[in-house]
């Protein structure tokens, strides 16, 4: 099968790599380049160790199933890439997050096929309604519903999105879909514009006032907009640290605003099986909205000009069409 294999530090190429053999196998129809594809491809990431074949955000059809598996050749799936025990204290605490016995979809999804493990099948594949490139979107929006849990939104809320990353744009749209009042803040005319073509108010830094809000969800890994917003956001606000810092990083935090003024920091990275699901519904529901962060498809053989799109923020979202190498562009 053609694979678009990551072979090291800004190095990306088309190979032809053995079929996965699996009693469970996705064909897979379109896999999303995600913010941590391309921070591996751009500075390398220990988790993985090149050659190896990234991406995770896909949606398919089965191609191979068992019996009893509740699947038959040919149905659209959705694979969770990773799925919380259910069973240990912070699962049962309801921090599936945090959960350190979660099982993985083995190998990434810019390939043609993915082999999933018997035993992952009736916790991570879900059936679709019907093939839509909308579905690689429900594993960033899951990461997305786990990071509005943290915040404190409230009948008269006001939201700030700083940063209109592809998260950004998600948690725009996300609460633009729910009617709550959202501001996104982007030094990016490009993104502004494309934010705000989607009826939604964009500005630039310095254009806003950030006490006019009460949840600030901080999409770019800067930590000065932690420091600055903690100060400036409104009394009883909450500041989310969606993007994560190096580890270790310090962050001074204005002790007058937690103390007098009742600001709360949080933080959270990834999702749980229930915000998968959730999202899930929600892309079903509202597949016109979510779709218009997807920027571009292109096929597996253009992934490197798709990283590069990504990594000089002209893009928020590029699906990568496994399958569609004699197609040209396809968009
Ligand atoms: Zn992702
Ligand atoms: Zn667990």
């Amino acid at each position: 099968m053609k694979a678009l294999v990551y072979t090291g530090i800004g190095q990306l190429e088309l190979r032809d790599l053995p079929a996965p053999e699996a009693e469970f196998i996705v064909r897979v129809l379109g896999s999303g380049i995600c913010g941590t594809d391309v921070k591996t491809y751009t500075k390398g990431h220990h988790l993985f160790t090149p050659p190896t074949v990234l991406g995770h955000e896909f949606y398919g059809r089965v191609e191979h199933s068992f019996p009893g598996s509740g699947f038959s050749a040919g149905d659209p799936v959705v694979v969770a890439p990773y799925a919380e025990c259910g069973k240990c204290a912070l699962c049962a605490a309801g921090a599936g997050t945090l959960c350190r016995h979660k099982s993985f979809v083995e190998g990434g999804a810019f390939c043609e096929y993915v082999g999933i493990p018997s035993s992952y099948v009736a916790t991570g594949v879900f059936a679709i309604p019907e093939a839509d490139d909308a579905f690689t979107l429900v594993e960033p929006l899951a990461c997305v519903l786990n990071g509005v849990e943290h915040l404190k939104i409230r009948p008269t809320s006001k939201v700030l999105v700083v940063g209109a990353g592809p998260m950004g744009a998600l948690f725009a749209l996300l609460f633009e879909a729910r009617g709550i009042p959202v501001t996104v803040v982007e030094p990016s005319a490009l993104r502004r514009d494309a934010v705000a073509s989607w009826g939604i108010d964009a500005r630039e830094p310095g254009a806003v006032q950030a006490g006019d809000y009460d949840n600030i969800v901080i999409a770019v890994n800067r930590k000065e907009l932690v420091e600055e917003y903690i100060k400036s956001i409104a009394d009883t606000g909450t500041v989310l640290m969606f993007a994560g810092l190096g580890k270790g990083e310090a962050v001074a935090i204005d002790s007058y605003s937690i103390h007098y003024r009742e600001v709360a920091l949080s933080g959270c990275s990834g999702y749980a099986m229930p915000h998968f699901r959730k999202a899930l519904e929600l892309i079903i529901e509202h597949r016109d909205i979510f779709s218009r962060v997807i920027s571009r498809r292109m096929p597996l053989g253009e992934g490197k000009e798709a990283f590069a799109l990504l990594q000089s923020g002209q893009a928020f979202k590029i699906v990568l069409k496994p399958g569609s190498e004699n197609e040209g562009s396809l968009r």
